[in-house]
Order: structure tokens, then C-alpha cells, then sequence
């Protein structure tokens, strides 16, 4: 049985570092599973939950949407997973069932989600609970626990923003870090040539990229040596906007796929003009991650992870924050 207490990392307040606390070992509720967290992904929606960038979240939150743990205990009525099962929590961690959105197969959308690590308690803890139907059994074929965490909101939002723009030949991605260093991966895979565009002077960063099947990398104000049919981006930088579109071929597709972006600056409709596209993507689907596991496990996805203790998770944010990461950071509790 576990203690009483687990030690989690705990954000009190927007703007503030996180707090290691000894809090209460959640219990499951009907429906719900307790999970004995082996590794948690640090994703950069974390950063805009500390940061205060997001409404509605809940405080004090645990933060942790990347959650990759063993179920330890059932909650009532729960029959699909069995303890001692493998599995992965993503952001996703309830919807409504009942909105035009989740009638209508669209439970991205759904108007009353509950989100991991953002409304409802995430992984940055030694345990965590999840509805069960939203947990996804995550086969020994992915790899190991550190390495597969990542997957699950990195690459996951990364394949439903590939999924936006399929079919491109020349497809540009900006800014190359966890999401794009897995859907690199996938669309090198499908036959598309992958151009990473990065920060000025981030080799590491262009290294990785032509290591895992970019054809070209460059800095994210140049230009490719040919328009791209569409482009995805991955940076919170509004600016990459008008920049991306004026790099993409008419009709092609400019993806934002991150949940917070600074702003977009005034630009002139003859970047728009041709049938170009800019839209962005809004969370998953259960269908989405189910699709994805299945390629991750076929292609086979390798990621690249820097594992830091659960009280570093302070130290391992601030790295995110500042670019000294590649690949993506995962909390070991
Ligand atoms: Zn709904
Ligand atoms: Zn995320």
C-alpha cells in the first residue's frame, strides 16, 4: 500500500515556483484509476500554466500532462484496465459527452473538459488518478516509460496538427523541440521532406532535425531553398505567422499548433491572398492518440529525453523556457 502522503510538485499561485509538498495520495473516484507515475513529461503548455497565460486553471494545480505510470488501484465500475497495466494520461482528461462538439465527434471541443495538470491534477507527483476512459494502455513495443512519455502530448498534438496539413510533399516546421523532433519523425516516414526551421544558431537543434530525417534546417527567418506546401508551428511566436505564410506555396497551410501564442503582428493581405490557410489545433481526441500510438509503435518513434528528478522540476521549466533543451525534458519521480 502506499503512505499516506506522496511527494508531488505543487503551483500555488500563476508567476511562482513550484513547491515540493507532502499532500494527501489521491483516491479514485467511480471510474477513475490510481496510477504509480513512472515519468511525466515537461511540456510547454506547463510553462503557460505557471506563467498564469491560461484561463480557468485551478490553483493549486499539480501540473503534468504527460503521464506514464502503472495502475495501481481501480476506482469503481472501472473494468477495461487491470492493475499492474501500463498506461499514459494525456491533456485530454474528460469531456462532457453531451455538447454539439462531443455529439458530433469533436471532443477536442468539447465546452466542459477537464484538462490534465491544468484543471485537473497531472503528474508531476508520485501518483495521480484519471478517468479511466481517457487513459490509453501503452504497449512494451513504444519503448521505455521515460522515453515514451513525451509521446503523449508532444507528440500527440504534433499528429493531430500533421493530420491538419497530409499530403504535404515540402512541409516546414518551426521551432524544433519536443513536438517536432517526434513528428519529424512521422512525416520523414510518410515520404515528406522535412525543413526545420529553428532558433538563430541552435545547432544541437539542427543536428537532431537532420539526424531524424529533415532534408533541410535553417534559421526561422530564412528562406527554403523552394516554397513549402505547408507549414507547422510549434514556437509560441506569433511573429512565425506572417513569416511561414510568406514561405508557403498558394493554397498551402499554416498550422499553429501550441495553446498559447504571442501576438500575431498586422500583416499584408497578399500573404493570405492564393488560397493560403492559418489555423491552429485544439487539444486531441481519444481517436487521435489511439491513431497515433498504433504509428508511433510502427514507425518506430525514437525520442530524445533529458530525465531530471521530480523536485527538479523547477530547474528542468527553466531550461525549457530558455532553450536549453533537446528533445524534450521528462520528470522521474
Ligand atoms: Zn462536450
Ligand atoms: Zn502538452
Amino acid at each position: 500500500m502506499p503512505s499516506r502522503t506522496m511527494r508531488a510538485m505543487q503551483l500555488d499561485a500563476p508567476g511562482t515556483p513550484l513547491s515540493l509538498r507532502d499532500v494527501p495520495v489521491p483516491v479514485p473516484g467511480p471510474g477513475q484509476v490510481r496510477i504509480r507515475v513512472t515519468a511525466c513529461g515537461v511540456c510547454r503548455t506547463d510553462l503557460h500554466v505557471v506563467d498564469g497565460d491560461l484561463e480557468r486553471a485551478k490553483y493549486p494545480i499539480i501540473p503534468g500532462h504527460e503521464i506514464v505510470g502503472t495502475v495501481e488501484r481501480l476506482g469503481e465500475g472501472v473494468a477495461a484496465l487491470s492493475p499492474g497495466q501500463r498506461v499514459g494520461v494525456p491533456w485530454l482528461g474528460r469531456t462532457c459527452g453531451a455538447c454539439p462538439y462531443c455529439a458530433g465527434g469533436r471532443e477536442n471541443l468539447c465546452d466542459a473538459p477537464g484538462f490534465t495538470g491544468y484543471t485537473l491534477d497531472g503528474g508531476y507527483a508520485e501518483y495521480a488518478v484519471a478517468d479511466a476512459a481517457y487513459v490509453f494502455p501503452l504497449p512494451a513495443a513504444l519503448g521505455d516509460d521515460v522515453a515514451v512519455a513525451p509521446l503523449l502530448c508532444a507528440g500527440l498534438i504534433g499528429f493531430r496538427s500533421l493530420g491538419m496539413v497530409r499530403g504535404a510533399r515540402r512541409l516546414g516546421l518551426y521551432g524544433f523541440g519536443a513536438a517536432a523532433h517526434i513528428i519529424c519523425q512521422v512525416a520523414a516516414a510518410e515520404g515528406a521532406a522535412v525543413h526545420a526551421f529553428t532558433r538563430p544558431g541552435d545547432t544541437a537543434a539542427r543536428q537532431l532535425a537532420l539526424r531524424l530525417g529533415a532534408v533541410w534546417v535553417g534559421d526561422s527567418g530564412t528562406a527554403p531553398p523552394a516554397p513549402l506546401d505547408a507549414a507547422i508551428i510549434f514556437a509560441p511566436v506569433g511573429a512565425l505567422v506572417p513569416e511561414a505564410l510568406a514561405r508557403v506555396v498558394k493554397g498551402g497551410a499554416v498550422v499553429c499548433a501550441g495553446i498559447h501564442m504571442s501576438d500575431i503582428p498586422a500583416f499584408p493581405y497578399r500573404l493570405l491572398w492564393g488560397e493560403r490557410m492559418v489555423r491552429s489545433v485544439a487539444n486531441l481526441t481519444r481517436a487521435d492518440g489511439e491513431a497515433f500510438l498504433r504509428v508511433a509503435a510502427r514507425v518506430p518513434l525514437r525520442t530524445q529525453v533529458t530525465p531530471f528528478p521530480l523536485d527538479q522540476a523547477n530547474e528542468a521549466l527553466a531550461r525549457l523556457r530558455d532553450g536549453r533543451l533537446t528533445g524534450a525534458a521528462v520528470l522521474v519521480p
